[in-house]
């Protein structure tokens, strides 16, 4: 910890050091953006899609989430407001930048032309505004990001960036079912610095070998009982895939001699996956399933085990980063049950075109709030939940509606001795927090980051397939 620290504080003094001599030899310097010596504790952001407070909470009752329970206990929390539409790319810019995304310029999964016929992917080129690993790196904090939202292609920034893309499974576009992305062999500017390239890809492949034992882990044995449910599960697996993956790259960071960076933002995205897929399958009743039904005896634990899972991972990652590291656990959304809207759609087992609508039991649709969890240094313990109440007993009820994903990255900027934004909407989380939100910047957009931003138009893949999947989904059209 104290070399970290150390180590920190020399990266900063070196970035002061040129416009320093500049000014010594009467050549005033032009202001540049602000600088931190860093966090006083690392700090962990995990999002979490689709992470739902009314699925957790039987199962933290029930002692099956103790990572969570822990966390909870040391810390505090609340229900997050969210923005609508809760579509991925433009909630987790948000969460990353702390603007809207009409501000943000992450407003969708594609652009489209004036005849709205969809032509292109948004990719990280769009984004109009710095990331909060933009405005670190200026600020000569380190800063991993690995599996985050239209992160491709990656920026150069002072620690680890695994992008994620907008992209489907398959390069050829045959392939359907994808919302989110994961790495892709064979696309460039996935990994920066590339020296730390093929060190990615090949965990990547490890644990693309090692798919089927990991999955058989979380979940036992799960045996489809027809096609369609066959299909559903295997579209799971890209998303398990891709967590597996950004968690063991997050693990392998934190191993390193030196430790994690400052600030270190994983993304994992298959809770929201399993609640859209097997939320009938968890919670059968108000779709007229039976307990004996095939759907609840090859799914009924899915959901649950994944929970299970991310809970998991959060206590692998604890127990790899120092003790005193500040956690903010954040998700982009809650999720709920669809069941009137399948019902509306003719029910689990028919529709107007015939197929079973099984494939989106849970959803998001009003903008539900998600779970925030705030715990470690700085962050004061045992608020946004009644006092006195043990974490064992919290009812979604008890969980108080507080704070927004727009000030996550506010909050987050705080923790590190810098201040938002004057542009950015949301608020430091201070009522959370032992420390003072530092003074508010004008902007840190500064003309010469503006002026820098790379527009090369790369594309993940040939876009036509990502599009025509984005289609088949739902996400396309007027709405
Ligand atoms: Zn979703």
């Amino acid at each position: 910890m104290g070399n970290r620290r150390i180590q920190s504080i020399g990266t900063a003094r070196a970035l002061f050091a040129v416009p320093l001599i500049l000014f010594a030899c009467g050549v005033a310097p032009e202001a540049g953006p602000p600088q931190s010596d860093g966090p006083d504790a690392p700090v962990l952001l995990l999002g979490v899609d689709g992470f739902e407070w009314g699925l957790a909470l039987p199962l933290l009752r029930a002692g099956e989430l103790p990572n969570l329970e822990a966390a909870i206990e040391r810390g505090s929390v609340s229900a997050l407001e969210t923005l609508h539409p809760t579509w991925s790319p433009r909630i987790w810019t948000s969460v990353a930048t702390g603007k809207l995304p009409a501000d943000h310029g992450i407003e969708d999964f594609v652009h489209y032309d004036d005849e709205r016929n969809p032509v292109s992917l948004f990719t990280q080129e769009d984004r109009r505004t710095k990331a909060h690993w933009n405005i670190l790196s200026d600020a000569g904090v380190s800063v991993d990001t690995i599996g985050w939202w239209m992160t491709f292609p990656v920026e150069p920034v002072h620690g680890l960036m695994v992008a994620q893309t907008n992209a489907p499974i398959e390069a050829d576009g045959s392939r359907s079912g994808p919302e989110k992305g994961l790495l892709r062999a064979g696309v460039p500017a996935q990994v920066h610095p590339a020296s730390m390239e093929a060190e990615v890809f090949e965990r990547f492949a490890e644990i693309d070998a090692g798919l089927d034992a990991t999955l058989e882990g979380i979940f036992g044995k799960v045996e489809p009982y027809n096609e369609e449910s066959a299909g559903r599960w295997s579209d799971c697996r890209w998303a398990f895939r891709a967590d597996s993956t950004y968690l063991a790259l997050a693990l392998a960071q934190a191993a390193r001699a030196e430790g994690p960076a400052d600030v270190t933002a994983v993304y994992l995205g298959g809770s929201d996956v399993v609640g859209h897929r097997f939320f009938a399958a968890h919670r059968p009743g108000p779709f007229g399933l039976a307990e004996d039904s095939e759907e609840v005896r090859a799914f009924g634990e899915v959901v649950p085990d994944y929970y299970r899972f991310v809970d998991a991972a959060l206590g692998r990652l604890l127990a790899a980063w120092p003790e005193d590291t500040t956690l903010i656990l954040a998700t982009d959304h809650g999720m709920v049950s669809l069941d009137q809207d399948v019902q509306k759609r003719g029910g689990i087992l028919g529709s107007r075109d015939g197929k079973a609508n099984l494939s989106n039991t849970g959803g998001h649709p009003r903008g539900e709030r998600g779970v925030f969890v705030l715990a470690g240094t700085h962050v004061r313990a045992g608020l946004g939940r009644p006092a006195g109440k043990p974490v064992r007993e919290l009812e979604r009820g008890d969980i108080e509606d507080f704070g927004s994903v727009l000030d996550v990255a506010p909050t987050l900027l705080a923790l590190v001795g810098l201040g938002a934004g004057e542009d950015m909407p949301g608020r430091v989380l201070e009522r959370y927090l032992d420390v003072e939100a530092p003074a508010r910047v004008p902007t840190h957009d500064d003309a010469a980051w503006l002026e820098a931003r790379v527009h090369t138009g790369i594309q993940p893949v040939d876009p036509s397939g990502r599009i025509d999947q984005l289609g088949d989904l739902g996400y396309l059209g007027d709405e």
